[in-house]
């Protein structure tokens, strides 16, 4: 089959992979101009993506993480208050998008596409862009745009992502920017810092070029704060152009007053060796945490994958294997003997959707365990 991807990011490449496997022919047709580089912090490579992509024959060391081995929580003072083993992969999104990218067939991404909208009859869709080019036809589309998914409001009009009740500020920050006797109980453990509505999280991922090399890596930390006033999100969520960024501030775009509030909020607020961590870092960024739940993950022959279709709770720590395991059982399914295209992908929906159910409740439950977001009802 020939299968349109609209998103080349973490869920998308994984489709394009897992569909290219198996044999269709695939293009992923991705808004932004160019490659999508030093987007984000760590991310948590649960084993089962690791798993699938060796499957494939690919080798993934370079999507491997720094090990963490112990999982610290710490007071005001720096004092250790738990300390229990933790052997999580910390990986980075870097490395994960870059490992993406290199396994895929020469040609199958095209950046500078930002789909507009499409149409679907009897024998496929019809995908259309912004810059008037020549629409794309193809038997099947993934929607993988994310969580402010333009094509799940397409196919599920007035269906949006609600902001939860708070923001995680986030950065990225070299090792070797400290002395290592500042930072060595940081390396290799993850540290928690916790109190009134705010949770501070850090551990090392790989440099931005994969080394694994210790002095090479980085430091990654969020910083989860309940924002429950619109009128506080707002302005944290414009840029120094003024531009009033719809969920997140990437590096480099917050404001001088976000970046004044941070840096002080962080001196006076969190342990002394977690507040150097936020003073070094060069550009530290911003992101509303929110959810989002599809009405269904497919309509016709459109499906949604990852953030796009259910976007969970960093807590879960899951979003980058969720994607992944999307891209699997989409193209497991894709592989069986059809008949009635449609009905496939109703029922590849139905699944997915029933299989993520408990991680989308456990990320509520674990944010207000720690006092974050708007309560329940
Ligand atoms: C604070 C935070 C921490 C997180 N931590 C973790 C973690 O530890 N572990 C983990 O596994 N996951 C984590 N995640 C989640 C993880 O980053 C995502 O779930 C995962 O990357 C899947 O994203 P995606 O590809 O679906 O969407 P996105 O990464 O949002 O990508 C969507 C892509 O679609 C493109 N696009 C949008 N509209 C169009 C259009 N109309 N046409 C063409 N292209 C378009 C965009 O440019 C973008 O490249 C975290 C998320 C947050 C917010």
């Amino acid at each position: 089959m020939k299968i349109a991807i609209a998103g080349g990011s973490i869920a998308g490449l994984a489709c394009a992979l897992t569909l290219t496997c198996t044999g269709h022919d695939v293009h992923v047709y991705e808004r932004s101009a160019e490659p999508l580089r030093g987007r984000g912090g760590g991310v948590v490579v649960l084993r089962q993506m690791l798993r699938f992509l060796e499957q494939h024959g690919h080798r993934t060391r370079a999507m491997l993480a720094v090990p963490t081995h112990r999982r610290r929580w710490i007071d005001i003072d720096g004092n250790v208050t738990r300390d229990d083993p933790e052997l999580l992969p910390f990986s980075s999104w870097d490395a994960v998008y870059r490992s993406l990218c290199s396994m895929l067939p020469p040609g199958a991404l095209h950046y500078g596409r930002n789909v507009t909208s499409v149409a679907e009859d009897a024998d496929g869709v019809e995908i259309r862009f912004d810059d008037g080019a020549t629409p794309v036809r193809a038997d099947i589309l993934i929607a993988a745009d994310g969580t402010g998914s333009r094509l799940r409001s397409m196919l599920f009009p007035g269906n949006a992502s609600s902001y939860a009740g708070y923001i995680a500020w986030r950065g990225v920050v070299s090792e070797n920017a400290f002395n290592r006797d500042d930072v060595a109980d940081l390396i290799e453990n993850m540290t928690l810092y916790r109190s009134d509505a705010e949770l501070f999280m850090t551990f090392l991922i790989p440099a931005l070029n994969g080394s694994l090399e210790s002095g090479m890596r980085r430091f990654n930390w969020l910083w989860y704060r309940n924002e429950p006033y619109e009128s506080s999100i707002g302005a944290f969520l414009t840029g120094r152009d003024g531009h009033r960024h719809h969920a997140s501030v990437s590096p480099g775009e917050l404001s001088e007053q976000s970046l004044a509030y941070l840096h002080r909020a962080a001196l006076d607020g969190l342990p002394r060796t977690l507040s150097q961590l936020v003073a070094a870092t060069d550009a530290p960024f911003l992101q509303a945490i929110s959810d989002a739940l599809s009405p269904s993950f497919a309509k016709g022959r459109i499906a949604l994958v990852g953030d796009a279709a259910c976007t969970l709770r960093p807590h879960t720590g899951s979003g980058t294997s969720k994607s992944a395991d999307d891209a699997v059982s989409l193209a497991e399914a894709l592989a069986t003997p059809q008949t009635d295209l449609v009905q496939l992908l109703n029922d590849w929906a139905t699944a997915r959707r029933s299989a993520v159910e408990p991680l989308l409740q456990k990320g509520p439950r674990l944010a207000q365990s720690f006092g974050l977001g708007y309560p329940s009802h």
